[in-house]
């Protein structure tokens, strides 16, 4: 028997998943385990951090309804500690908590799935977030080399200012420019339109919810076919699509 998407994650790759609720943890556990991860499982906030304190997985499935110490708590008790502030953390949620969605990206969660989700959205957001990660850390580009995404058609230099799709250039705002910047370069992951600003503008900054949607309005534009790349998150942000996942 062969496992293809074993053959995806290079290596063996740890996942802790947080969850109380047994089926869903054991749901979790088979899912992971089947395609290739070894699995820790917590059924409590405490009972992870303890599990935190001897090893450090490569990811983290964190449910946000927990008794006890609930998944925010949880999330930022992990972003706090040195040694477990840089793992990828993906929350699960129940349909309309908006709220808590938008407070567990702030506190530091990389992305969310909605229950109920399917086994394939899990291992596509699970994969998007590790990813995203070694990107960030700089191993997705090779040293002294100026930084450049690229999404097919679309390319765009962070350094020079310049945008092009198929080799024309596209003219963007500074703040478009820096928006599209920060989305395109962690597809796949939901930026709140607080994280959004903050990126852009700086924390003291009085820019609204509202003129984020409007910028991200007029560069969905300026992108033209490109501009559906930029997704609207429903009552949470904004996310540039993850072209593997
Ligand atoms: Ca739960």
């Amino acid at each position: 028997m062969t496992q293809p998407s074993q053959e995806t994650l290079e290596g063996r790759y740890r996942a802790l998943v947080v969850e109380d609720e047994p089926d869903q943890r054991e749901l979790l556990r088979y899912n992971l385990a089947r395609n290739g991860f070894e699995v820790y499982c917590a059924e409590t906030g405490s009972r992870a951090l303890a599990i935190l304190e001897e090893q450090t997985p490569d990811v983290i499935v964190l449910d946000l309804m927990l008794p006890g110490m609930d998944g925010l708590q949880v999330c930022q008790s992990i972003r706090s500690r040195t040694e477990t502030s840089a793992i990828p953390i993906v929350m699960l949620t129940a349909r309309g908590e908006d709220t808590d969605i938008v407070a567990g990206l702030e506190l530091g969660a990389d992305d969310y799935i909605t229950k109920p989700y399917s086994p394939r959205v899990l291992l596509a957001r699970v994969k998007a977030v590790m990813r995203s990660r070694s990107k960030s850390d700089g191993n997705g580009q090779p040293a002294g080399d100026e930084p450049i995404i690229r999404h097919g058609d679309l390319v765009i230099r962070p350094e020079r200012f310049e945008v092009s799709i198929d080799s024309k250039p596209i003219k963007l705002s500074g703040t478009e420019f820096r928006m599209l910047v920060l989305l395109a370069g962690k597809p796949g992951r939901v930026f709140t339109r607080a994280q959004i600003i903050a990126a852009v503008h700086g924390n003291n900054c009085a820019v609204t919810d509202r003129s984020v949607d409007v910028h991200i309005f007029w560069l969905r534009q300026k992108l033209g076919s490109a501009g559906q790349l930029v997704e609207a998150v429903r009552g949470v942000g904004y996310r540039f699509r993850d072209a593997e996942s």
